[in-house]
């Protein structure tokens, strides 16, 4: 019988992220699903306290904690010996974690130090004849593996978009604080503080409620025979930051960029969302001056509502790729929905 333990970090305030929260959602309904499953929680962080209580409710028989100044940072040395520690107190065999900067950095290390093994960037799971088949994309998504392990501990970090966040009652629950004592070898690193770059330099945000897409649309002429392209910076930049939607590009449009025409600095290959280029995970998506080609909308696979602004009817979001088309002028429409935000 498996031991599924949950484990997340909380946030600098005291609270769950929204992946840990959706990886939670996850964890829950495997622990349903695997006959006989013991589900158990581990937290770590500056305090817990919130976060334990707002989990409280999630069905663990138990939730383990690792609390103090010095697990609220995101450090290697301190974050490996705490979940270490949890995962052994709980005799976790089946570890699900969320596929946080954080945990990317330091699960794989637990998972060799628990002698067992890890797959990272989990989609999905079955639990087929009692036993756990767990999902993931390869060759940048087009193709979905379904594998299970006898090996244990079994480590798993689950992408984001793949559950609906958790919510619930609190409930009582028992918890444990589990002791770890780091010498000064795991505190040589300290974390100083956080820079962000500024919103129009950091475009693509993984953790957006909105994908944005800009097409080729923004720097073709428009209906006054004109090429508008300090106004089109100027619609897309504000959007974004009103909206703080994640900036994702048609090839064609950074391709241009990179020719040197019609240069959108704020952009590069690496917004490019499609077959060569990235598929992103949000709920939301709007694509604007875009056509909405099949080479260009296999990207939109993992986004789940989606809207388009075309002047063209006909385009190819109108042929069953878009939620709902606007046939409309993008620069007039996104200008008056920034004017709304
Ligand atoms: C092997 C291969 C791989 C590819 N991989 C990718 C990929 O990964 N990603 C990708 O994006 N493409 C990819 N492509 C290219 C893809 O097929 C399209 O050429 C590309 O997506 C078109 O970009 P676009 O929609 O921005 O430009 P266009 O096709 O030029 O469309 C611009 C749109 O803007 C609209 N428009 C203009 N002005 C306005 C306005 N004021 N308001 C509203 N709408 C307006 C026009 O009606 C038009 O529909 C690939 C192609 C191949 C062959």
């Amino acid at each position: 019988m498996d031991t599924i333990l949950f484990l997340a970090h909380t946030e600098s305030d005291g609270t769950l992220g929204r992946a840990a929260l959706e990886t939670l959602t996850g964890a829950a309904d495997l622990a349903r699903a695997l006959p006989g499953a013991t589900f158990m929680a581990g937290l770590i962080g500056g305090d817990v306290t919130a976060a334990e209580n707002a989990i409280s409710g999630c069905g663990a028989a138990k939730i383990f904690t690792v609390a103090g100044a010095d697990f609220a940072m995101s450090r290697y040395a301190s974050d490996a010996a705490a979940l270490d520690a949890i995962c052994r107190a709980a005799g976790a065999t089946i570890v699900v974690a969320p596929a946080t900067a954080r945990f990317n950095r330091v699960m794989p290390g637990v998972a060799q130090r628990l002698g067992g093994c890890i797959d990272t960037h989990v989609a999905g799971f079955v639990v087929v004849d009692g036993a756990l088949r767990i999902q993931r994309g390869y060759y940048r998504q087009r193709m979905v593996g379904t594998l299970t392990r006898a090996a244990r501990p079994w480590c798993l970090t689950f992408d984001g978009g793949v559950f609906a966040a958790w919510s619930g009652a609190a409930a009582a629950v028992p918890t444990e604080a589990v002791a770890v004592t780091l010498g000064d070898a795991q505190r040589r690193t300290t974390v100083v503080g956080f820079q962000a770059p500024p919103s129009d330099a950091q475009t693509i945000r993984p953790d957006a409620n909105l994908l944005f897409v800009a097409g080729v649309g923004w720097t073709k002429k428009q209906s006054d025979g004109q090429v508008h392209l300090d106004e089109a910076a100027k619609i897309i930049l504000g959007f974004l930051d009103r909206s703080k939607a994640s900036l994702g590009s048609s090839k064609s449009l950074v391709d241009q960029s990179s020719e040197g025409q019609n240069v959108f600095s704020f952009m590069s290959h690496l917004n490019q969302v499609g077959q060569t280029g990235a598929t992103p995970r949000h709920p939301k998506g709007l694509a604007a001056c875009c056509h909405g080609e099949e080479p260009h909308v296999v990207g939109w696979r993992f986004i789940g509502e989606r809207r388009a602004i075309n002047l063209d009817p006909n385009c190819g979001w109108a042929q069953g790729k878009a939620d709902v088309l606007y046939v409309a002028d993008a620069f007039a429409l996104v200008t008056k929905v920034g004017e709304l935000l």
